[in-house]
């Protein structure tokens, strides 16, 4: 088993730049992430492929990742790309499947930088196929190089509604219409925090005169309550609604397309640091439950350290800067040389912390969960997509006397499927805890992280072995 100062776990604007900056100082540092290179979610490569060819990234994004790519080969940081992380055990062995077979190692700290989750309230035919994340379009767009449809509705919150709006449009696709939860004084109240960031206001302001100019309506204030097979295609309903998220009588309207790219938001990815058992909190405005951590992402497990947005979602800027703040913090706990020079670079990436974060901050309330959203999903919708867990089901669960999540999950499967309750567990928490009449979501809990964290095959684990191999203890004495 391989040793470390430190193990990174995420290669995106977060964990690279924690890892960058822990390896600057002189530490032992190894980086694991799934995807085949670094970047994450905003800063990823583009592949080569079918489709390929659809300028659908933002070329200042493409250059941010080409340069933090560059950084990192000419860095001493130990890389592991295409390895996803299927278990963290107390301080601290990580275990990992990649293609040439497991891989384990042990390191005295722990940065996790492991991004978020798109979130989706469910509706009635959300699970169809042709209904994708919004989250999950800009994959397609930037990595793939491919349009989510030939015509395509875009709906839920946030920025990356205008995103994925317009890089559709130029690589082709036409966007039938954009429906928003928020409405647009929601919008004008992010304007200060805007203003602290003229280049993506700038970015702003150009995807939405491409939606402009290709006529595509954008529907303030609508949700989507229902989307039905229509022969090949998809026919959506859209209805009003109102500031928390409930539909509201008025004029429903209905699109035919071939894909609904639909997302409500992200939710920190926290199921390392719960399997780690740090302390947790939930905050609405950060996306969901986060680990306990001070402002340098120092966790209330000694040597654990949480940076990006799956410590509060702040944007991809703000996870630059986060990062470099946990990966000096690891180097001044594990006693590097110099400290007072690191601690001047983290006053000043302090700094610029606080700038970057105000952008992602305003973003992240937009996209908040709203609970007259929760209310509205029917009692006969999908909530868990992996065990087909419907609202009726959790009702009933709450009736019989669940009172806690786990509870919930033991009685009903909800969020016992391979994605271990990412995609439902915040939804699930939210309608216990307004089923119960529970005061806090703090108080209902969130589903306890169980390893494999991802995926793994049996095989991956084992390696190759005949049944001679496996050793059999002596019959015991009668
Ligand atoms: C699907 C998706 C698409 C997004 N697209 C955009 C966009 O186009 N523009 C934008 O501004 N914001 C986008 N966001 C928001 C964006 O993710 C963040 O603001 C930004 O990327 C935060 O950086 P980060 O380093 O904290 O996390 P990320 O960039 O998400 O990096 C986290 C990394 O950790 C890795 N990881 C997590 N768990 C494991 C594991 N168990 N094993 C191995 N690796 C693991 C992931 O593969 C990922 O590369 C998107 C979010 C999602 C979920």
């Amino acid at each position: 088993m391989s040793e470390f100062d430190v193990v990174v776990l995420g290669g995106g604007a977060a964990g690279a730049n924690a890892a960058l900056a822990a390896a600057s100082t002189g530490l032992n540092v190894a980086l694991f992430d799934e995807n085949p290179s670094a970047g994450g979610q905003v800063y990823r490569a583009p592949i080569d492929g079918p489709g390929a060819g659809i300028d659908a990234g933002s070329s200042a994004d493409q250059q941010a990742g080409d340069a933090l790519r560059r950084e990192l080969a000419a860095s001493t940081v130990t890389t592991f790309f295409a390895h996803p992380v299927w278990a963290v055990t107390g301080e601290y062995r990580v275990d990992a499947t990649g293609p040439h077979g497991p891989v384990h190692c042990s390191a005295r700290a722990l940065i996790v930088a492991s991004g978020t989750t798109e979130r989706v309230v469910p509706f009635e035919g959300w699970t169809t196929p042709g209904v994708i994340g919004l989250a999950a379009a800009t994959i397609l767009l930037k990595s793939q190089g491919m349009l989510p449809g030939r015509s395509t509705l875009v709906a839920g919150c946030g920025p990356l509604l205008a995103a994925v709006a317009a890089k559709t449009i130029e690589g082709g696709g036409k966007v039938e219409a954009i429906a928003d939860l928020a409405g647009t004084a929601d919008w004008a109240r992010t304007v200060p925090a805007l203003l602290a960031r003229p280049d993506l206001l700038w970015q702003g302001a150009k995807w939405w005169r491409t939606i402009r100019r290709a006529g595509t309506p954008r529907l303030a204030r609508h949700m989507i309550v229902r989307v039905e097979p229509a022969g090949e295609r998809l026919r959506a309903t859209l209805a009003p609604c109102e500031a928390a998220g409930h539909p509201i009588d008025g004029k429903q309207t209905t699109v035919l397309v071939d894909c609904v790219a639909v997302g409500h938001g992200l939710t920190p990815s926290t199921e390392i640091t719960r399997l780690l058992r740090a302390r947790h909190v939930y905050s609405r405005t950060a996306g969901g439950w986060v680990a306990v951590a001070d402002q340098d992402g120092r966790t209330s497990r000694p040597l654990l350290y949480v940076a990006g947005d799956g410590a509060g979602i702040a944007g991809a800027a703000a996870a630059a800067t986060h990062g470099v703040l946990a990966g000096l913090a690891c180097a001044l706990d594990l006693g590097a040389s110099n400290p007072s020079r690191l601690k001047r670079r983290a006053e000043l990436a302090r700094k610029a912390h606080r700038q970057a974060a105000r952008f992602g901050h305003a973003m992240a309330k937009l996209m908040a969960l709203r609970t007259g959203h929760v209310d509205s999903i029917a009692p006969d919708t999908i909530v868990c997509r992996c065990e087909d867990v419907t609202r009726a089901e959790i009702d009933a669960a709450c009736e019989a006397g669940a009172q806690e999540v786990n509870q919930l999950k033991a009685w009903t499967r909800c969020g016992m499927g391979p994605c271990q309750g990412r995609t439902c567990g915040d939804v699930a928490g939210e309608l216990l805890m307004r089923r119960v009449g529970a005061a806090s979501r703090e108080s209902v809990g969130c589903f306890s992280a169980r390893t494999p964290l991802r995926p793994v095959e049996v095989e991956a684990l084992t390696g190759e072995f005949t049944y001679d191999d496996i050793p059999i203890p002596k019959a015991a004495p009668l």
